[in-house]
């Protein structure tokens, strides 16, 4: 039995009020919060509570000093070198389209080319079409193998002096398998290409080292990280961070304001942080950092990866069940289908035994259409989930099997 040191922090997993347990498998979408962030978040409502970067009082001069931290803390954990590289943003979404707003506009002229996979979140796509559009760049697909897997050969073949921009998944939200980030970063740097990564499933998992990977931006969020919603990350080279211009204007962006123009603006990051931002949610995101930083992030990595070959074996040996993806390179998360059975069918099945996976396109309508399908199952893990959960899935899809015929 594989069971997790953990799981007793989360209030809502040991929530008794279900009559049978409820097992929560959908922790790529998001991580249920351990009992310390919630009462970190609490405490400030209750305590602490006052607006950042503006008054002269102790309440407003202790939330900002909480919140530089927090940046500090933030920059510790993905190894940046300083903590004016860490932009807090709303989430992975906007982290990305903050780059493709400040990045694109000022840095390609039309006719200028942008590398995404086939494997992205629409977070991952969408934000580079849009901006595409507008400047009449062109996007070339860096295409996975059948397994799931991305060649840095491919890669090599789509780079061109136009490259201007390659965005990749650091580990598949559908798939699970870890892409290789920092050779892809070193090969499109060679063409003078930026590099963002999207580490929304990749920071909860392993250690992330974005000065060692070499990347131009790096992008998570807090909700997938035990923090709470509404808070993200975008780490971004020093170059960038001194040279990209801001993209939304308002409050603390500026340094002075005059009329009818000329106003100047701060230095990175609170450039790009126009507004008051949700600080209550990232403080939550620090003592998120704090808790994984307890652990240990390698613990992590080792517990989840247990359990990880525990789950690929009983569900692989599920008859009718089919496995997407590459079974080497999975990490959190396994997704499947039950046999023709649609994946609503299933996931609506399961959550009637009190199993919440997520089903449906994952927002990865092209990787589904690479599987030739328009929806699947997923179950996901965290460093909560145990043996029990695996088994439980596994008894209630025989179930269900039985049950659709
Ligand atoms: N990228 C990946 C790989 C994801 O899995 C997700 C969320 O599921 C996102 C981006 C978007 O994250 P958010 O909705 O928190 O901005």
């Amino acid at each position: 039995m594989i069971k997790s040191p953990w799981r007793g922090d989360f209030p809502i997993i040991n929530n008794t009020q279900c009559e049978s347990p409820y097992i929560y498998l959908d922790s790529a979408a998001t991580a249920q919060t351990p009992a310390s962030v919630i009462e970190r978040m609490q405490h400030f409502y209750l305590n602490e509570y006052a607006t950042v970067h503006r008054g002269v009082h102790r309440l407003s001069s202790e939330a900002t000093d909480n919140m530089e931290q927090t940046r500090q803390d933030v920059a510790d954990f993905i190894q940046a070198k300083s903590r004016e590289q860490i932009v807090f943003t709303k989430g992975t979404t906007e982290a990305i389209n903050l780059v493709a707003n400040t990045f694109l506009p000022t840095f390609t002229q039309s006719g200028d080319e942008i590398i995404i996979t086939d494997m992205e979140h629409h977070a991952n796509i969408v934000p580079w079409q849009l901006l595409s559009e507008r400047l009449g760049l062109t996007i070339k697909v860096w295409a996975m193998t059948s397994d799931g897997e991305l060649l840095l050969d491919d890669l090599q073949a789509l780079l061109s002096p136009r490259t201007k921009l390659v965005a990749l998944t650091h580990i598949s939200n559908v798939l699970g398998c870890i892409n290789p980030i920092k050779k892809a970063t070193s090969i499109a740097h060679q063409y003078g290409a930026v590099v963002l990564i999207d580490g929304a499933q990749g920071v909860m998992h392993q250690a992330v080292n974005v000065s060692d990977v070499g990347c131009d931006f790096y992008a998570f969020s807090g909700h997938k990280l035990y923090g709470p919603t509404g808070v993200g990350v975008l780490y971004m080279a020093k170059k960038w961070a001194d040279t990209l211009p801001p993209w939304e204007g308002g409050g603390a962006m500026i340094d002075h304001v005059q009329l009818p123009m000329g106003t100047s603006y701060q230095a990175a990051p609170w450039r790009f942080e126009a507004g008051t931002p949700n600080i209550a949610g990232i403080l939550g995101l620090g003592e998120a950092i704090k808790y994984v930083n307890h652990i240990g992030i390698d613990a992590i990595s080792q517990y989840e990866e247990e359990l990880m070959l525990y789950a690929e074996e009983k569900l692989q040996n599920l008859d009718s069940l089919n496995v997407y993806g590459n079974s080497d390179k999975r990490v959190g998360l396994i997704s499947f289908n039950l046999g023709v059975h649609h994946a609503y069918d299933v996931g609506s099945f399961l959550d009637r035994y009190n199993v919440a996976i997520r089903t449906g396109h994952h927002c990865a309508m092209p990787l589904l259409a690479r599987l030739e399908q328009t929806a699947v199952c997923r179950a996901s893990f965290a460093l909560y989930s145990d043996s029990q959960d695996v088994d439980v899935l596994v008894d209630r899809l025989n179930y269900i099997k039985k049950l659709l015929g």
